[in-house]
């Protein structure tokens, strides 16, 4: 795979789950991808990034080997690589989407008393590394089956009498009879970068976006809350804003009483949230959405 020197290269799952939030992820960071000559390679057409565009799978170590100088991948598929682990691709953060759960799964009418009830049966998986080290953790003996997917058939096949799979609605379980018992890894995006040193320019530049993606992930569910507070209440008021720094209070004209309070909450703000500002004296409430944040 080449690409252009002189450009920062990130890794994206070319189609999946992950691609999507991806793409959305750099349009609202304010990059504008377009699709270049080929399906492998999309390029940034305001700043020099190309997009190499490959399988989840693959990108753990892409970012390892420096072929691409940032990523995009489940964490399952981090946690699961361990030439990427040897090799020190670096986590920078989690993305606040692509959440699943890797569980152990197992017919429902399996007695569960811990992961000691595992001891000496077959797990299916596509995650044998991961299982391993769960395995290894809580002491327990038993046989890993890999398989390549569709391990939730396994148990009705006979193959293993539990299986280790991610999860988020937990729909595919229900409709092959299985129920989880036990998680062994949460999971959502990551983004990851690779220990190569890069030339100062496009160092800059890596910087520049990890910022913005920062801004992007932070400014999610983020609210800007303002409202008229009796001065006595100020405290009481602080205390319930969910995920708020020190807010800025500002007088209000003719009034010696009460004073204006503005936050910007990290955490969603309810309904119940308004109830108790106004309980505690609060007036005049406004909750925002903020666009963007650094
Ligand atoms: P590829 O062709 O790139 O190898 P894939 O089939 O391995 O694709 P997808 O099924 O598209 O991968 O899932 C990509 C990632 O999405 C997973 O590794 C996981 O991090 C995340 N994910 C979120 N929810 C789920 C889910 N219910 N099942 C599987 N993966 C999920
Ligand atoms: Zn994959």
């Amino acid at each position: 795979m080449s690409t252009a020197p002189g450009r920062l290269r990130i890794a994206i799952q070319k189609s999946g789950r992950l691609s999507e939030r991806c793409l959305d992820l750099m349009r609202e960071a304010g990059l504008r991808v377009v699709k270049g000559n080929n399906d492998l390679l999309y390029r940034v057409e305001n700043y020099p990034i190309d997009i190499l565009r490959v399988r989840d799978d693959d990108i753990p170590t892409f970012v390892a080997d420096g072929v691409a100088d940032l990523g995009i991948v489940g964490f399952n598929v981090l946690e699961e690589d361990p030439v990427a682990h040897a090799k020190g691709a670096k986590t920078v953060m989690p993305l606040g989407f692509g959440r699943c759960d890797l569980k152990i799964a197992a017919p429902e009418t399996f007695v569960w008393s811990g992961a000691k009830s595992l001891e000496g049966l077959r797990i299916a998986t596509t995650y044998p590394n991961v299982l391993k080290r769960y395995l290894q953790t809580n002491g327990v003996n038993a046989e890993i089956v890999e398989m390549r997917g569709a391990v939730e058939v396994a148990p009705r096949l006979k193959m293993a009498h539990a299986i280790c799979d991610l999860v988020s609605t937990g729909a595919t379980l229900e409709a092959n009879g299985l129920k989880a018992f036990a998680t062994v890894l949460n999971s959502e995006a990551m983004l990851i970068r690779s220990p190569k040193d890069l030339e100062p320019a496009l160092q800059e530049l890596a910087e520049s976006v990890i910022a913005r993606f920062k801004g992007v992930v932070a400014s999610q569910g983020a609210k800007y809350v303002m409202m008229n507070a009796p001065k006595a209440a100020l405290d009481a008021i602080t205390a319930i804003l969910p995920g708020a720094g020190a807010p800025t209070v500002t007088p209000l004209a003719g009034r010696d009483d009460a004073v204006a309070v503005h936050a910007v909450c990290q955490e969603s703000v309810f309904w119940e949230t308004l109830e108790k500002l106004k309980a505690a004296g609060a007036s005049a409430i406004l909750v925002l959405p903020i666009e963007k944040m650094m």
